[in-house]
């Protein structure tokens, strides 16, 4: 159905550059000129990426605008430590095929000390009732197996398979399910870092502890003057090519008000929502329960109906070889009324000493107490009751209308990669390409082909989000497949 969707409109887009505006052929030769500087607002996975794949290309004049004195932001989606990575995609094949060439370059890559960064674990998908036509879990399970991807469904498994992960999950409360063992979990902080100086590396240059308040953009027809981007310590920077990666920061309203008079379809295109997660410490579990919940897949009870995803558990330097099981929640998310507040993060204990910006928006106690219950529903209870929570928190995303991600020009010479849905993190590994080939407008025989597909459901922003609305309704072209569920 995506591929439909691209099919039908990719004249159009390969005519006009951009939906957001017309954007002329001229415009597009003129960004192909010279070494001409670019400026990436935001240092999370977008930002860098971006920034890694226009120096890898030559380009010698980019420059990195950050907010925060060091990257990782602490408060930045790129800024926890782990992050799920995966090809699941309900029936969506161009972005399984982006996942799956973000997972083999996954496998390359390598911590500083050089473990790897992809802990490929496996995903396990189980579904407490029969599977639906429609249901996310066989649509993926039936693409995944076009694509080549050794998935087993439970009726499948070996009893070896089945014994395993029986160690660790209560098996007896699903009747469904698949086990894909390609995927896992990355290190997320870690990679950031990695990308950081990978930047370094290759002579970018960042601007630190650096926000950019105010966007002066250049619109006259045919103009060759640069725009210009204001920031917080005084500074005007000027440029001919601005990506703007900042994230959920996008959506604050004192942002977004502005590029909204540049690119209307932005209005309610993009918003800012905060989702719980929570970090169980494992040190009481047996030391048999340690092992097993550390060689554990990624597990999803219910997905579509529940939105949980659980971590298998972690050893981490950073929290003293604590060994941690982090489990998420993909829903609605919650939303501020003053979005500064959703960012000011943190609630450590059971007791859950949350900032005061959040009492009226989340009710801590009962969240923490429903993340429990799944724990509960998912593991035996001999392993769940000894789990203590370690820190519960919320963290951001920027969501697009219909989840997929926002990459799109909204003037000459202005690209929006953002919209990342919960999503961004998986394509870590080819995001930076994708987004350096959407600016330049690379035609596909320049590009990955199955990158190429991917980028232009991305790069038809405008257009889908004509077909979408932030109803909680899935569209046809939604990039999760109805994988949110409810909060
Ligand atoms: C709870 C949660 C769970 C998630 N789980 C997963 C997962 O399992 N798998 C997955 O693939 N993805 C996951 N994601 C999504 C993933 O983390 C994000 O898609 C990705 O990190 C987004 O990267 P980004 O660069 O767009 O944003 P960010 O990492 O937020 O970076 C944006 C940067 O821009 C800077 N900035 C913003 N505004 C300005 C400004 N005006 N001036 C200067 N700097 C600015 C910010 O300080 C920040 O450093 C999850 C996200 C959340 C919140």
């Amino acid at each position: 159905m995506n591929e439909a969707f691209i099919k039908q409109h990719l004249s159009r887009i390969r005519r006009s550059g951009s939906l957001f505006r017309l954007v002329s052929s001229r415009d597009v030769l003129r960004m192909h000129d010279g070494d001409a500087n670019v400026i990436i607002v935001g240092a999370g996975v977008y930002g860098l990426s971006t920034a890694l794949s226009f120096a890898q290309r030559g380009f010698t004049n980019v420059c990195v605008i950050e907010q925060s004195a060091e990257i990782p932001h602490r408060l930045s989606a790129s800024g926890d430590w782990t992050r799920v990575v995966r090809a699941d995609y309900g029936a969506c094949a161009v972005t399984t095929r982006a996942a799956l060439i973000a997972i083999e370059r996954w496998r390359k890559l390598r911590r500083a000390d050089g473990l790897p960064l992809l802990h490929e674990t496996g995903m396990l998908f189980v579904n407490s009732k029969p599977w639906g036509d429609q249901q996310m879990e066989p649509l993926a399970f039936a693409t995944l197996k076009a694509c080549g991807v050794p998935v087993l469904r439970m009726s499948e498994w070996s009893s070896e398979l089945r014994t395993r992960l029986s160690n660790i999950v209560n098996l007896s409360t699903y009747v469904d399910g698949y086990f894909n063992p390609w995927g896992g979990f990355a290190e997320a902080r870690a990679y950031t870092e990695y990308l950081y100086k990978e930047c370094l590396r290759k002579n970018v240059r960042f601007m630190l502890g650096t926000e950019v308040r105010e966007f002066q953009f250049e619109t006259a027809k045919g103009s060759s003057l640069p725009h210009r981007l204001l920031c917080t310590n005084g500074q005007v920077l000027s440029a001919n090519r601005i990506v703007l990666c900042m994230g959920a920061y996008i959506a604050k309203p004192e942002i977004l008000q502005q590029l909204v008079t540049y690119a209307p379809a932005l209005k309610s295109m993009l918003r800012l929502t905060a989702h719980p997660i929570m970090y169980w410490d494992l040190s009481t579990c047996s030391a048999d329960t340690q092992r097993w919940m550390q060689e554990a897949p990624v597990v999803c009870p219910d997905m579509n109906d529940t939105g949980y995803y659980i971590f298998p558990g972690w050893r981490s330097d950073s929290h003293a070889g604590k060994i941690l099981l982090k489990l998420g929640h993909h829903g609605t998310g919650y939303q501020f009324k003053n979005a500064a507040d959703a960012f000011s993060t943190t609630t450590t204990d059971e007791i859950c000493s949350a900032p005061s910006s959040h009492t009226s928006v989340v009710n801590w106690p009962s969240r923490i107490a429903s993340f429990r219950s799944i724990l509960t529903e998912v593991y035996p209870a001999s392993v769940s009751s000894r789990m203590k929570l370690h820190e519960a928190k919320l963290c951001c995303y920027c969501d697009s209308a219909d989840e997929v991600f926002c990459i799109d020009d909204i003037l000459p010479g202005v690209t929006l990669a953002s919209g990342d849905s919960g999503h961004a993190f998986k394509f870590g590994p080819v995001l930076g390409e994708v987004i350096a080939d959407a600016v330049l407008h690379l035609p596909k025989d320049q590009c990955d082909p199955d990158l190429y597909d991917f980028q232009m459901l991305c790069r038809l922003s405008a257009m889908r989000y004509q077909a979408a609305s932030h109803t909680g309704k899935q569209n046809s072209v939604s990039m999760g497949d109805a994988m949110r569920s409810k909060l």
